[in-house]
């Protein structure tokens, strides 16, 4: 995990933050400006300062209008501030771009360490959180910088002299553009989107809303039963949609007695989750024996919620209501496509969300997205890897071997012997501190590098688990959080507090040594948690210990990718919804439900029928993420894919060091520019399916 508060994070809390604030809303972009006095002033201008500016003045006066509202001022001012703040000397320009570097790296970067000192109670270990601490840390005083900036013009100023620029123009004219030009479009690109109260409103109200639904919707496993009354599932047990029901069905292939009979029962759950017809009662309700099979209910006789938690709210006198849950699933989804519709009438340059998610925050388009995807689904490794699965398994493949989760690599080592080891040469965050160089010299960099690198890093005790919080200024350090036991740190605290570390490393050789400041970090989070996983990876050998063996190398291996193969069916499916939804903007939640079961079916039947011989599975629907995080899901595969393309590119090159630091020095353009100026080729499963090729030879 890395904590930052990049511009992108930035834009974000803007939009879940500003909401409250109280403004009319006005009229949809682009509608304050008539074409004719944009074309005006156009004209006037181009005569003044000549033909060679005109390509550079239509975009700029096409940007500024677009954003600009009725608040900001008539037609009259619009063209008196075109034209007082248009600068064609190309000198004069340099000083406006070296400005908003200075400044906005000053405004970022302090307001970065605002939110990290403000959040210091909450996030490292200084004792009890007193209810002030809580307050200071939620607030967000960075929250209307965006705001402030178009109330004031500044973002019109960028607007108008820098050019926004698309994904397509960038993927085919980007190879041959400068560092500088990169930079230009990165600096007009924080400016693309003001949204207004009402838009922010909508999606910060969705977000939320999404979040109850899904918060609640836990199953109470005991209450399962089968034919005979029997319950697979021990008292107690409340699992979470669809996390926690997940993760208990890996859990179960370790139960050679009942594990098979309990995933049967956890997909029948799932699958009356998607469908619908689950019984509303049932949901996080221990009052109810629920069999799925047969889909009836009857009142419990046991009571099994633990001591000290709040009792359930008694069911009514009577036979119990089994009425199915009203397509709530697919009114939550569909509320989030309707805060993405206010959206969309502020952005003219990029009307969709579909558009907006994969060209802004992926930089990788939708059509590149589906088609990687597809390229492991339909990889002759998938048959291969599901051949052994079923080998493994001693049975035929069953719809829910898609989480299939029996090639984690064997203990290996005894984790208590590691405590041992890790303890006594880390028993303070001190101490983790004053071994950083020679951590780092033992993953390859120079002495030199070693020591400069380990100066920009400041070792704090974490309260949680961990991270890593980069700097947003040159100069500052940035923060590693760890978490010490009592008695030194444990080998899960010093594995993890390895990962942070290389976010570290990463953060402050992308911004520390980067030649623009538009462009410090990397093209987004894939990237930088791939970087940190070259450094995890090697965590023994940093203690002196040998490496894992190719074997377990080669299952961890098999383990991604199946995890891969899995997971790009369910983002097939996320986007196709969303598509859907598009086409049919006026749906009822009913017609949703068809439409997804409809697709997940097809995405099905596609890719996994002809691996699985079973046909029109629905299991690719049930994720939660789909419901309360608006088309995240394909970061995961797409994240898969990059940590192994960068992976072998650092085990290729020799010089982990050297390589590490120049990768992490080409900063945050366009992810397959990026991808191939570190490793020749494009953003792409080719590193992936060439790995669990080989380690299906290693077995
Ligand atoms: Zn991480």
């Amino acid at each position: 995990m890395a904590k930052n508060n990049t511009w992108a994070a930035l834009l974000t809390t803007l939009l879940c933050a500003s909401w409250s604030m109280a403004a009319q809303s006005p009229a949809p972009a682009g509608q304050a400006i008539p074409a004719t006095r944009g074309a005006q002033i156009e004209a006037e201008l181009v005569a003044k300062y000549g033909q060679a500016q005109q390509a550079r003045l239509h975009r700029g006066i096409a940007q500024v209008a677009a954003l600009w509202r009725g608040e900001d001022g008539n037609v009259d001012v619009f063209s008196g501030f075109v034209r007082d703040n248009f600068i064609a000397d190309p000198k004069a320009l340099d000083a406006l771009f070296n400005r908003y570097q200075h400044n906005l790296e000053v405004v970022f970067g302090h307001s970065q360490e605002i939110h990290r000192e403000l959040n210091t109670p909450s996030d490292l270990d200084t004792g009890p959180i007193a209810p002030y601490d809580e307050v200071f840390a939620a607030w967000d005083t960075s929250a209307h910088v965006l705001d402030d900036m178009f109330e004031n013009k500044l973002a019109f100023v960028a607007l108008l002299n820098f050019p926004l620029t698309s994904l397509d123009e960038r993927t085919r004219q980007g190879a041959t553009w400068t560092r500088r030009q990169w930079a230009d479009t990165f600096l007009a690109e924080r400016f693309r989107q003001r949204l207004p109260a009402d838009a922010n409103q909508a999606v910060a109200e969705a977000y939320a809303a999404s979040d109850r639904y899904i918060a609640r919707y836990n199953i109470w496993m005991h209450h399962l039963v089968d034919d005979k009354g029997g319950r697979l599932f021990p008292a107690g047990k409340r699992l979470l949609s669809h996390w926690n029901l997940r993760d208990e069905l890996k859990a179960n292939y370790a139960d050679k007695q009942s594990g098979l009979a309990k995933q049967r029962a956890i997909q029948k759950v799932m699958e009356r989750i998607v469908t619908q017809e689950i019984p509303a009662v049932v949901i996080d309700n221990p009052l109810v024996d629920w069999n799925p099979f047969t889909n009836t209910v009857a009142r419990s006789s046991v009571n099994d919620v633990p001591a000290g938690a709040p009792a359930p709210e008694p069911l009514p006198a009577g036979a119990v209501n089994a009425a199915r849950e009203p397509d709530l699933r697919y009114a939550t989804w569909l509320a989030n496509f309707h805060a993405m519709q206010v959206v969309d009438k502020y952005s003219p340059s990029q009307p969709t969300y579909i558009q907006r998610i994969f060209e802004n925050d992926r930089q990788l388009s939708e059509a590149r997205v589906q088609g990687m995807l597809e390229q492991v689904l339909g990889s002759p490794q998938v048959k291969a890897v599901a051949a052994q699965i079923e080998k493994r398994l001693g049975r035929k493949l069953e719809p829910f071997d898609i989480w299939y989760s029996g090639f984690r690599p064997g203990a290996g080592r005894n984790e208590a012997d590691l405590d041992v080891l890790v303890s006594k040469r880390f028993p303070t965050a001190e101490a983790y501190q004053r071994e950083i160089p020679t951590l780092l010299r033992s993953l390859g960099f120079t002495p030199e590098r070693a020591d400069y690198v380990a100066r920009h890093i400041v070792v704090d005790p974490a309260r949680g688990s961990g991270h890593a919080m980069g700097a947003q200024m040159r100069g500052e350090p940035a923060h590693l959080r760890t978490r010490v036991e009592r008695d030194g740190m444990n080998y899960k605290g010093y594995n993890i507090a390895v990962h942070e570390m290389c976010h570290n490393v990463e953060q402050t050789f992308s911004l520390n040594d980067i030649d623009y400041y538009a462009l410090h970090g990397v093209p987004n989070t894939a990237f930088t948690e791939a970087l940190a996983f070259t450094c995890q990876d090697r965590d023994l050998e940093l203690l002196g210990l040998s490496k894992p063996d190719a074997k377990s190398r080669a299952l961890q291996t098999l383990e991604t990718f199946w995890s891969t193969f899995e997971m790009s069916g369910v983002s097939l499916v996320d986007m196709q919804a969303w598509r859907w939804m598009y086409a049919h903007p006026n749906a009822r939640p009913a017609e949703m439900r068809e439409a997804v079961l409809n697709i997940a079916r097809e995405v099905w039947n596609k890719w996994y029928a002809p691996v699985f011989g079973v046909r029109d599975v629905t299991l690719l629907a049930i994720y939660s993420h789909m419901i309360n995080n608006m088309m995240y899901l394909p970061d995961y595969p797409i994240g898969f894919m990059i940590a192994f393309q960068v992976e072998a590119q650092m085990d290729k090159s020799g010089d982990f060091g050297k390589e590490f630091e120049r990768v992490a020095r080409i900063g945050s353009i366009a992810p397959d520019l990026w991808m191939t100026q570190a490793t020749g080729r494009p953003v792409g499963p080719e590193a992936l399916l060439e790995a669990a090729g080989k380690a299906l030879t290693q077995l």
